[in-house]
């Protein structure tokens, strides 16, 4: 374990203190800061959700994915533009498209299997 001088009190102080035992001043870790910093920088862009409305797309055939996939193309291009309120908004507008696609898609596939259950029962019960 390494000791450092305290700039304050000059009291040796453990490395790993955050704070020095005889005077309280704080002991900065100058490897933590510049990293905090470069992240708040270069700000990721909102969720997209493009793979989730290419997906629902493909997968249930139905024109509320396409509108999906337009607005989450909208998001990336708005946000590295620089209008970050627009992007925020596509990409709930994106959202909300896919999910009611999606939900489209299991009720269009629930419905089906009711309606071969129902017909189903009913070339059965013609058999007997
Ligand atoms: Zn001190």
């Amino acid at each position: 374990m390494a000791l450092n001088t305290c700039p304050d009190c000059g009291n040796q102080v453990s490395s790993e203190a955050t704070n020095c035992p005889n005077c309280g001043k704080p002991l900065n870790k100058p490897f933590e800061a510049p990293e905090a910093k470069q992240e708040s920088n270069n700000e990721p862009p909102p969720k997209t959700w493009l793979i989730e409305s290419i997906l629902t797309t493909i997968f249930c055939c139905l024109p509320f994915g396409i509108v999906g996939i337009i607005y989450a193309a909208k998001v990336e291009s708005s946000w590295y533009a620089g209008r970050k309120e627009i992007a925020l908004n596509a990409s709930k507008s994106a959202k909300t498209w896919t999910l009611v696609a999606l939900f489209s898609g299991i009720t269009a596939v629930v419905l089906y299997i009711i309606l071969v259950v129902i017909i189903g029962l009913g070339a059965a019960s013609m058999n007997y």
